[in-house]
């Protein structure tokens, strides 16, 4: 993967290290509380999984998918579900699991939609907020790491459906973004 590297911005250590905290976090946090993680697809599937590794409570997952940014790096303002979820979430305490929120466009859709669905309580858990960008006034509950404004891949994210499988996150070369 060397050659498309530009920059490691964060190591498989410190992304396990983070992960460790955040579960320990909301394990004390919904201790008692019918606890459902939503994982935003495809993103935050890597950060998902190893997430809900680390809660010692009882909890559900499931999963939605959201139009993403297709092979540019930029958000479109227009989400469209691709997936719903398969359960209802009326009276449960759910978290929204994603791997980066830019404008925040996505999530405050996401919200808004999932709001009206009437769960007990609403949080937010980004791996990666990247908060120079935010046009919508969105605030994570939970977050991982807070980066500079630019486009990363790896550990989820995608440039073009390639990267996911990264174990890191890191920012590309270049002349590979199109
Ligand atoms: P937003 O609506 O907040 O602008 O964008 C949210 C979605 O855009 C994320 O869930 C992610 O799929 C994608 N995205 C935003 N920034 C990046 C980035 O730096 N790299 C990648 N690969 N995807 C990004």
């Amino acid at each position: 993967m060397k050659q498309f590297v530009e920059e490691i911005l964060i190591t498989e250590d410190e992304i396990a290290k983070k992960v460790k905290e955040l579960g320990e976090r909301i394990s004390l946090d919904y201790k008692g509380k019918d606890l459902l993680l939503i994982c935003v697809l495809k993103g935050a599937i890597m950060f998902m999984s190893d997430l809900s590794k680390e809660i010692t409570i009882p909890m559900d997952m499931d999963f939605m998918a959201v139009s993403s940014y297709g092979a540019s790096t930029q958000s479109s303002g227009v989400v469209k579900i691709i997936k719903d979820l398969d359960t209802s979430i009326e009276n449960r305490h759910i978290i929204i699991v994603e791997d980066i929120i830019d404008s925040g466009l996505t999530l405050s859709y996401l919200i808004q939609n999932l709001e009206s669905r009437k769960p007990a309580s609403l949080a937010i858990c980004t791996l990666l907020d990247k908060p120079a960008r935010r046009v919508s006034r969105v605030k994570p509950d939970y977050t991982g790491f807070v980066i500079e404004d630019h486009f990363v891949v790896g550990y989820g994210l995608d440039y073009d459906e390639k990267f996911r499988n990264v174990p890191y996150v890191f920012i590309p070369k270049a002349e590979i973004i199109k």
